[in-house]
Order: C-alpha cells, then structure tokens, then sequence
C-alpha cells in the first residue's frame, strides 16, 4: 500500500519540485538578461543620440568645439555609471568622461562592425579587460559624418540588475513550492490518513472483527460521512451476527426439551418402566410435544417468510367475518376454561385492504395468547372503532397480564414471561414476533396496555379500503 500510490504521488511530486525550478531558473535569466540588455541599450542609444545631435547642430553652424561638450559628457557618464566618448572617424578618442583615454588612438575601429545593430557586447576592440556593453551613434550634419558618441557600460552592472529581478522570481517560485508542500501535508492528513484508516477498518471486517470502530476526526466531509456509514455497516452486521447466534441459540434450546421429553417418554414405554395401562397417557404427552415441535417448525417458517419480505396479497375485505372465523375456531379451548368471546363491531361491515391470510394468523396468534393467559370462567372482548382510514381492532382479556419491566420485550423473538411459564408450557415465544412482523409488513402499528394480575389489551390498525373510507 505504502508502496504505491502514496510513494508514487510524493514521487511526482518531488520531480515536479525540482523540474519546475529548474525550467523556471534557466528561462527566467535568460529572459531577463536579453530583456535587460534590449532595454539598457535601448537608453544608452537614446542617450548617445540625444548628444550626438546636439553636437551635430554645432557642426552645421560651424560653430563647434568639443572641449565645451566635457561636462556634459562627465556628468551623462556619472549618471549612466558608464564611459562616454566621443571619436573622430578615424576611432581617435577626442573626449572621454572619465578623462582616461583622451587621445587615445582605437586600433581596428570599424563602425561597421555595429552593421545594423544598434549595440554590441565585448571588449570593444580591446579597449577594455572586462565586457561592456557598448552602443554608437553617429555625429552627423550636412550628409557628412564627423565622428561618433560612444557609451559603454560594464556587463556587470547589467548582471546585478539580472540578479535582483533573478532573485524575486527564485523567491516567488520558493514561495509556491512551499504553498504547494502545504497543500500536500493537507492531503496527507485530511485525506490520505482518513483513507488509510478506512482501509484498516475495512480489512478488520473482512477479518469477521465487525466490532471495529473507525475514528475519523472531522465528521463533516464526504471522507467523515464515508466512515460514518462503514461504522453504521458494521455496527448493523455485528447486531445481526449477534442475533443469529442468539436465534440458533434459541432454537437449539427449544427443539432439544420437547426432544428430550419425547427420548425419555419412549425409553421408559420400551423398557417397561412405565406400566402398560400408563402408556396411553404418556404417548399422549409426546403427541404434544411433537405437536409443539411443529409449532415451533411453523413458526421459524413464517418469521422466515416475513423475513423475505414476502409480496403481501392485499385484497379487500370483512375484517368483521375474519374475526367470526377465527373466533369460532377456538370453540374447544373456550368450552374448557369456560371463557366467553365478546365480539363487539363498529359497523355491520368493516372492509379493510390487507393480506387476509396474514391478518387471520395475527387475530389466531392475539386470541390464542388471550385465551391461555385468561382465568377459567372470564370474558376476552374482540372490538372495531373507526378513525379516519383506519380502522383499530382490539384483543382484550382478564388474564394474568404483563409484568411492567417485561413488557418491552414481548415482541422479541423466543420471549416468554416468567409468568407464562407456568401457565402455557407449549408457547415458543414466536407468535407475537410473526404478529409484529405482519402487521410492520402493512405499514400499521401495534400496541399493547397491561398490568400485571388485571389483564391485557392489544391493539393494531388496518386501512380501510378506499370505498370504506369515502362512504363513512
Ligand atoms: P408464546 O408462544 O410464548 O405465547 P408469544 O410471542 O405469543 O409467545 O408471547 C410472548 C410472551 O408474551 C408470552 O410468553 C407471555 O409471557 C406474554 N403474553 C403474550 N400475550 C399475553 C397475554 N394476552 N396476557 C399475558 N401475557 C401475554
């Protein structure tokens, strides 16, 4: 990893550093060194016209005498920090302003040599030891040449103005080159380290270690909404892990009692210790436990399907009919603790959208548990009431009701009251779960109000259809 893209970056970037400064080096001096020379010989040539024509005038009125040009001279020199002469045509020095070379004699001198340049860079036919950069105007009046200004100006003076406007540009490229490696240590810490630290954390859950957290300082950005999510992910897959270890946990538990009864139950009529007479009434117990078995096979199967979210077969119907059906269906179970079913509607006709099949499970599931947990000799009110699209029906018993600190936990898959206990050997702690599941699949609520010894009420909505609703 680090060997990569990373490196790689740092790399290039590196080599970005170094070959940026050098293009901008080598350009920038040479740019600024013939931009220097351009507008330094530009002055000086000005300058060497400006006295050469003042002197022509004097040549025109034959009025000249070149002594009177030397303070001029000097102090055009002395500004310029340069050497102004002036020459004959034969290249004789007829007035210098550093009053050196008066007289002098310059062998070689060609005025061709400057052709069509209006400056030249060198010894000036060796005049000096060091380079000067040097321009020429004629002296002219009548079509006649009389001779030439001559400014010269050392190479160095030139070269220490290269060096000052050389020196801003290497500061300025300094400058952006430590910006830039600001810009880096950004990226480095806000999005490289975030990013690696994700990495991390994404090869621990990997790993199964989905109890790792990302700790991402700033939570603001897309790099901090990213770990947020992964941690979101991972905390969701850990509940899940939990509660399928949980759930097998669970099922383990409650197939291997009624297994163990059911192994015993047999041994003991195979071996003979329980008596034939006795048999029939423990064969009975192990039909009942096998038909708890199946109960708890149906009901793993149906939280299942609810798990899948399976496609709901809504349809329009009488819930009120429903409710009959079920109701009748515990005929038995009432005659033998002698319970009444008070069935109570809000209307003759109550046609709900839902999936009926679904709807019927939970009103079997709700009655079911009211019945068990009823008193001998009570009454469990089944009762409509309308509001708005809705429509509520309500499950309502005398029984032993629910502890306060349990009721929470009632809809949780494979819980059973230590108060049920006792009373209903045979629950497996799934019917309120599959009743909670049905009714979420229909986007509607459950409730539940109980207090322990007086009894309990649930309560759910279902929509009512569309022509329901308009017509009330
Ligand atoms: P079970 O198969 O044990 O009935 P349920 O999921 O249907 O499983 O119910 C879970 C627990 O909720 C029950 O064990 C019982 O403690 C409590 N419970 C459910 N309905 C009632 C009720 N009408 N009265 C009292 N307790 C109830």
């Amino acid at each position: 990893m680090r060997g990569s893209l990373y490196v790689k970056l740092i790399m290039a970037y590196i080599i970005f550093g170094i070959l940026s400064f050098t293009s901008i080096a080598i350009l920038s001096s040479k740019m600024t060194y013939n931009y220097l020379i351009k507008t330094k010989s530009k002055t000086l040539y000005d300058e060497a016209n400006l006295i050469a024509n003042a002197y022509s005038n004097n040549y025109i009125e034959n009025t000249t005498s070149l002594i009177e040009a030397y303070p001029q001279i000097k102090l055009v020199g002395t500004f310029l920090h340069s050497d102004v002469w002036i020459i004959d045509n034969n290249g004789k020095i007829i007035l210098d302003s550093s009053d050196q070379n008066t007289n002098k004699l310059i062998n070689n001198f060609n005025p061709i040599n400057f052709a069509n340049k209006s400056y030249i860079i060198g010894s000036f036919f060796d005049s000096f030891s060091y380079e000067v950069l040097s321009v020429l105007a004629p002296i002219s009046a009548n079509y006649k040449i009389y001779g030439y200004v001559l400014i010269h100006n050392p190479i160095t003076n030139l070269n220490k103005d290269a060096n000052d406007i050389l020196n801003i540009i290497y500061l300025s490229s300094i400058i952006i080159f430590g910006l830039s490696l600001l810009i880096l240590f950004i990226f480095h810490t806000q999005i490289y380290m975030p990013l690696r630290t994700i990495t991390v954390a994404a090869k621990q859950y990997a790993l199964g270690n989905l109890k790792y957290q990302i700790n991402v300082a700033n939570t603001d950005d897309e790099i901090g909404y990213l770990a947020g999510t992964l941690n979101y992910m991972s905390n969701e897959l850990s509940k899940a892990e939990d509660y399928q270890r949980d759930f097998i946990t669970n099922i383990s538990h409650d197939f291997r009692s009624p297994l163990t009864s059911i192994k015993g139950f047999l041994e003991a009529i195979l071996d003979k210790t329980i008596p034939y007479e006795m048999q029939d009434k423990y064969i009975e117990k192990v039909l009942n436990e096998t038909s708890r078995l199946t109960k708890l096979t149906n009901g793993i199967l149906s939280l299942n399907q609810n798990d899948t979210k399976a496609y709901l077969h809504r349809s329009d119907f009488d819930i009120n009919n429903v409710i009959k059906k079920v109701a009748e269906s515990f005929e038995t179970q009432c005659i033998d603790k002698n319970i009444t079913l008070e069935l109570n509607f809000f209307n003759e006709l109550s046609i709900v959208n839902a999936d009926i099949n679904k709807i019927e499970q939970v009103l079997y599931n709700l009655i079911d548990n009211s019945i068990k947990f009823s008193n001998k000799n009570s009454t469990i009110f089944i009762s409509t009431t309308k509001k708005y699209e809705k429509l509520f029906i309500s499950i309502k018993d005398t029984g032993i009701g629910i502890p306060k600190n349990n009721i929470n936990k009632i809809f949780d898959r494979f819980y059973k009251s230590d108060l049920s206990r006792g009373k209903d050997k045979r629950g497996t702690g799934l019917g309120l779960a599959i009743v909670k599941d049905i009714i979420l699949s229909h986007k509607e609520t459950i409730d539940v109000i109980s207090t322990e010894g007086i009894g309990s009420e649930f309560i759910f909505s279902l929509r009512l259809s569309h022509k329901e609703y308009i017509e009330f």
